[in-house]
């Protein structure tokens, strides 16, 4: 089983000098995980260090694609809540 990075990454390269299996890199100017290469990082730590470095909601996913991270999770702001404030700010 594998992680991935999904829309959303914006290329900090937070994660890939974390990632202790060299798993994470460059292509075509976005940052991808190496299916082959990425073990979750089990028997290494004991979350995947990817997920709890990025700091965009969202960004990587699990092999199911449910979000490592998902709304509202690091900014603490309710997904229902976000979108109710966006849609004021875009009807002004
Ligand atoms: S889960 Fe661990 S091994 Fe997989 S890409 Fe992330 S840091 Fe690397
Ligand atoms: S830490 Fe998150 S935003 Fe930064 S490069 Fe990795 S996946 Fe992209």
């Amino acid at each position: 089983m594998a992680l991935s990075i999904v829309e959303g990454c914006v290329n900090c390269w937070a994660c890939s000098v974390l990632c202790p299996s060299d798993a994470i890199y460059m292509v075509d100017a976005h940052f991808i995980i190496d299916q082959k290469k990425c073990a979750e990082c089990n028997g290494e730590y004991a979350d995947a260090q990817c997920a709890s470095i990025c700091p965009v909601e969202g960004a990587i996913v699990d092999a199911t694609g449910q979000a490592i991270n998902p709304p509202g999770s690091l900014t603490g702001i309710v997904p229902e809540m976000m979108e109710k404030t966006r849609a004021e700010i875009q009807a002004r």
